[in-house]
């Protein structure tokens, strides 16, 4: 499967907002959040598209699962697995320690700055288009 047309424009309007905010990086969740989206799998298989086409890079999380309690703890991230897995860590808020396998690896997304500066760019146009007709309503 694979996200429609109308979910893409969405996810792709998310993504603008996000170009234009101070938010460094973003889960594929908060994009369901935010869109009509309902398939996780297709929101990240997309997002990988847009890694592979320069608009995003992911980024690997490392979180804290031990089974006792919610803990969550962002522990580590890179921006490649390899550099993650199987590494000792111990997370310093219930130290719990443990080996990171491939589960406790969480991908989160972040805009690259060439994307961030083309969406700017473009926006500043518009805005611009629209000073200009305005300014011909006048006379
Ligand atoms: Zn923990």
């Amino acid at each position: 499967m694979a996200v429609t047309l109308k979910e893409k424009r969405e996810l792709n309007n998310f993504l603008d907002l996000l170009a234009f905010s101070t938010v460094e990086r973003f889960y594929p969740t908060s994009a369901m959040n935010y869109t009509h989206v309902t398939s996780l799998e297709d929101t990240f298989d997309y997002f990988l598209d847009l890694v592979e086409s320069g608009e995003l890079s992911i980024v690997w999380e490392v979180k804290c699962t031990t089974d006792k309690f919610i803990c969550a703890r962002k522990i580590k991230d890179a921006h490649s697995k390899e550099v993650l897995l199987n590494k000792d860590v111990t997370c310093d808020i219930c130290g719990h320690e443990f080996t990171v396998s491939a589960n406790d690896l969480f991908p989160a997304f972040e805009i690259t700055p060439d994307f961030r500066q083309i969406v700017r760019e473009d926006k500043k146009k518009t805005s611009n288009r629209l000073k200009i007709k305005r300014s011909y309503a006048r006379a």
